[in-house]
């Protein structure tokens, strides 16, 4: 399988091209060629398979001709050494909890898949040379890559993240960790991090020196291993006969999860309606609105991985959609909630329900309950971190103790290391260059 560029720039790429490349040469996303699609017959088996054996022949269909399936069976299992189970939280509503991982959020999944993957191909070239993994992060996409990239032979990870603007507990999980792994604090806000990732990508310079990739959502490894829980979350409401017509809502700030959706259901996972579910920073929900798309610096919010004010793959929607936007909205809606929701949301659903979301679960549910079902609709709120990782939002607002699993105790009792760095690319790039 090929992976074009959604900017139409530049000719198409093998896997191995696109995901050692991260974004194409003309900035554009890489996408596949072709979304094959799944006979009816697999998706209704589904409720009779393992988590492994769904997400196996969804790996196959993408990236069987590029791997022995042997290989691919292996990456597969040992990303997914957790589960990604379905819990009730009313009636109607259910939440997909998907943060039973190592840094216990959604990103493991992606993050692990795509170091295995990358792994396995610097391993078949013989490993020549370095591979430099370059990620941004407002919080939760750092500590999940440096945990999946952690030791991974040939390949050295640095992640930027700015000074201030994530949790302690966040920070905690990608700057003790040391080894192949360098964190950067830059004087400035997410938007800026991206930014210099993106230029460093784009600069002759540094890519004559350094063999740079990002381990961002952009890269096709992270982003479409995303699309088997989704299958997997459709085979576990199929078992209590409750997959007819499912809402599914979507906690989102760089699209990455929506779009790993969107494509699941391309292959022809049945989901009824989509809802992107956004804190302040509600850049799609305009698009949705008025088809225009109209960038704008991030704000802060309570629900901080979803503070991103330029979805990088709002193109990957727009060209699944050959930019029709009357398409888009009618599988898509959009949401906001603001902090004050969020709180009365976390408050609200663990008196009434007994079950504690995160700050961004918690926008998914709020934006179920904004939409509001159908008779006969389900809805199901992806549930992207584990409410612990946002331990003071939570019990602040909902007045009860979160108890921190172990995993992340130990991640608190480490060392913090980083790089204090400028925002400005001169003062990224000679850093970088002073690695080579
Ligand atoms: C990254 C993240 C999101 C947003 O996911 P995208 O794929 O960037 O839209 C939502 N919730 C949490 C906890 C995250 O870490």
């Amino acid at each position: 399988m090929k992976y074009y560029s959604t900017n139409h720039q530049v000719s198409p790429a093998s896997l191995e091209e696109a995901v050692v490349r991260g974004l194409a040469a003309d900035r554009g996303l890489f996408m596949p060629e072709r979304i094959p699609t799944l006979d009816r017959a697999f998706i209704d088996g589904m409720k009779h398979m393992t988590f492994h054996e769904i997400a196996l022949h969804v790996a196959s269909a993408f990236f069987g001709d590029d791997m022995p399936q042997s290989d691919l069976r292996r990456i597969v299992e040992d990303t997914l050494a957790f589960d990604t189970p379905v819990v009730p939280v009313t009636d109607t509503v259910y939440s997909l909890e998907l943060f039973h991982g190592p840094t216990l959020a959604f990103k493991d999944v992606g993050a692990r898949f795509m170091a295995r993957m990358l792994g396995h191909f610097i391993a078949r070239q013989g490993a020549s040379r370095e591979v430099n993994v370059l990620v941004a992060t407002s919080g939760d996409t750092g500590s999940a890559v440096a945990n999946g990239f952690l030791d991974v032979p040939g390949i050295r990870v640095f992640v930027l993240y700015p000074k201030g603007k994530v949790s302690a507990i966040q920070e905690c999980q990608f700057t003790t960790l040391g080894r192949n792994i360098t964190a950067l604090e830059v004087d400035g806000v997410f938007d800026d991090c991206q930014a210099l990732v993106k230029s460093a990508f784009v600069d002759a310079d540094l890519n004559a020196h350094l063999q740079l990739t990002s381990a961002n959502s952009i890269n096709v490894a992270r982003f479409l291993p995303q699309a088997f829980y989704y299958f997997h979350a459709y085979a576990q409401m199929d078992r209590i006969g409750r997959a007819q017509r499912l809402v599914v809502s979507v906690p989102s700030g760089n699209f990455g999860n929506l779009t790993a959706g969107l494509i699941a259901h391309r292959m022809g996972l049945p989901v009824s309606h989509f809802i992107a579910a956004n804190n302040r920073n509600d850049v799609f929900l305009d698009y949705l609105h008025t088809g225009v798309y109209r960038p704008r610096p991030s704000v802060a919010t309570l629900a901080n991985a979803m503070d991103v004010g330029d979805p990088s793959n709002f193109a990957r929607i727009l060209d699944l959609f050959g930019g029709d936007h009357a398409a888009i909205t009618a599988l898509i809606s959009g949401s906001r909630t603001t902090d004050e929701e969020i709180r009365a949301t976390l408050a609200d659903v663990v008196r009434t329900h007994g079950y504690t979301p995160d700050p961004h679960g918690a926008c998914g549910y709020h934006a179920l309950m904004q939409r509001g079902l159908q008779p006969g609709e389900t809805g199901v709120f992806l549930e992207t971190a584990h409410p612990a990782k946002f331990l003071d939002t939570v019990e602040t607002a909902t007045g009860r103790s979160v108890e921190i699993p172990e995993r992340l105790r130990a991640f608190m009792q480490g060392e913090k290391r980083s790089v204090p760095m400028a925002r400005t690319f001169e003062a990224f790039k000679d850093y970088l260059l002073s690695q080579a």
